[in-house]
């Protein structure tokens, strides 16, 4: 029996949360293992509730659980919040309070999406990576932070950028270890001829590198990193990069597949991993029936694979995906001339179906 913690958040995270719920009952019985899922609240949900997107108490039950699995949270509801009242505190701090350093991102292309992609299809077809984005450390957390009187009337408004030798190399690690499993190349993303964080990293990523011989590792800019996802993104294998150039490079990386709707993440630490999709709350279309739940049910195979070991049923979802797509269902965001348009509650009940 493992316990699973469910945010199921805000906006259209509610919805395909409830997606990934029915394939994840779908998949339970192949495994031999049950899942007790509780539902818990994090972001505009929980201020709803409790004034604050995150209490101590549900982190303290996020913490115990076997893994962790979220929609997504915010909306324009919250949004006139003080900073540390806004509901993306309450992800931050549960990615914090769970130490979920790693924040896995594949970037696959299903070939039946190739047309979708707004890059020409000869550049994506076949396109498979991942991105890893260091996700507890990095400009999103360092200190001072703030906004400053100055004397003039003006105000001046800062972050710290800062990483650890051990906040680097133990991501560092990671993306070695991953890329042994694939195809034995790591990109480090970084922006080493302007900012000293940079430097360290580079320095620490190649320390971590010798202990990896069989690797592949090159570096790059990350300007040049996000010209070259556009130019000839098969060229990575794995990335690997701090909290804020992941999360801009990670989006970018999205788009070329077709749609934001399509990629899962994990966020994996030393102990519980965390799952979601790599998309926000989508306020614009909550509510409507017409959110593409794949990249959360996509999310339910990962942490299958990788939280419960179990690869066969991570592959039958994968397989129920591609089915649902082969036999030409898309929600709004992939549709095309010639396919089947269909809702959030239709294609979650498609690819359960096909999960065999
Ligand atoms: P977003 O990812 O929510 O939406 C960006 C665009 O992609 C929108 O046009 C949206 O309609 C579309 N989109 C996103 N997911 C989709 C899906 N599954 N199917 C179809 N279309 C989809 O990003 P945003 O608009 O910048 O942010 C909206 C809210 O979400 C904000 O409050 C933001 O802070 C929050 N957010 C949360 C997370 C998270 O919880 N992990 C991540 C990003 C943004």
């Amino acid at each position: 029996m493992y316990k699973i913690a469910v945010f199921p958040g805000d906006g259209i995270g509610v919805e395909v949360t409830a997606q990934a719920m029915k394939v994840l009952r779908k998949v339970e019985p192949k495994t031999g293992l049950r899942f007790e899922t509780e539902e818990l609240l994090a972001g505009g949900a929980s201020i709803d509730q409790f004034g604050v997107p995150l209490t101590p108490e549900t982190l303290a039950k996020a913490q115990k659980a076997d893994a962790v699995f979220l929609g997504a949270v915010g909306g324009p509801k919250w949004d006139s919040l003080p900073s540390d009242k806004r509901p993306e505190k309450g992800l931050l701090g549960l990615r914090k309070g769970l130490n979920a350093y790693a924040n896995v991102r594949p970037v696959k292309m299903f070939p039946q999406l190739a047309s979708r992609s707004p890059i020409r299809e000869e550049i994506v077809k076949g396109l498979d990576f991942i991105i890893l984005r260091e996700l507890v450390s990095g400009v999103y957390f360092g200190s001072p932070r703030g906004i400053e009187k100055l004397p003039d009337g003006t105000e001046r408004g800062f972050n710290t950028m800062s990483y650890t030798t051990p906040e680097i190399a133990r991501i560092a690690r990671r993306a070695f270890e991953f890329a042994r499993k694939r195809r034995k190349k790591v990109t480090s993303v970084d922006k080493a001829n302007v900012l000293d964080v940079s430097q360290l990293w580079r320095k620490v990523v190649i320390e971590v590198a010798n202990g990896f011989p069989d690797v592949e590792l090159s570096h790059r800019y990350v300007d040049d990193c996000a010209m070259q996802l556009i130019r000839d993104p098969k060229q990575f294998d794995v990335i690997v990069t701090s909290n804020l150039f992941g999360d801009i490079l990670s989006d970018e990386s999205a788009m070329l597949t077709g749609s934001i709707g399509m990629l899962p993440s994990a966020s994996v630490g030393d102990k519980v991993a965390m799952y979601e999709p790599v998309h926000g709350s989508a306020p614009d279309i909550a509510g409507k029936d017409i959110a593409n739940p794949l990249a959360t049910i996509l999310s339910v195979a990962m942490m299958m694979e990788h939280s419960f070991d179990q690869p066969k049923a991570a592959r039958a979802i994968e397989a129920a995906v591609e089915k649902v797509l082969a036999d030409g269902y898309r929600t709004a965001d992939i549709y095309a001339e010639g396919t089947t348009r269909v809702g959030c509650v239709k294609m979650g009940d498609l690819v359960t179906e096909r999960i065999s």
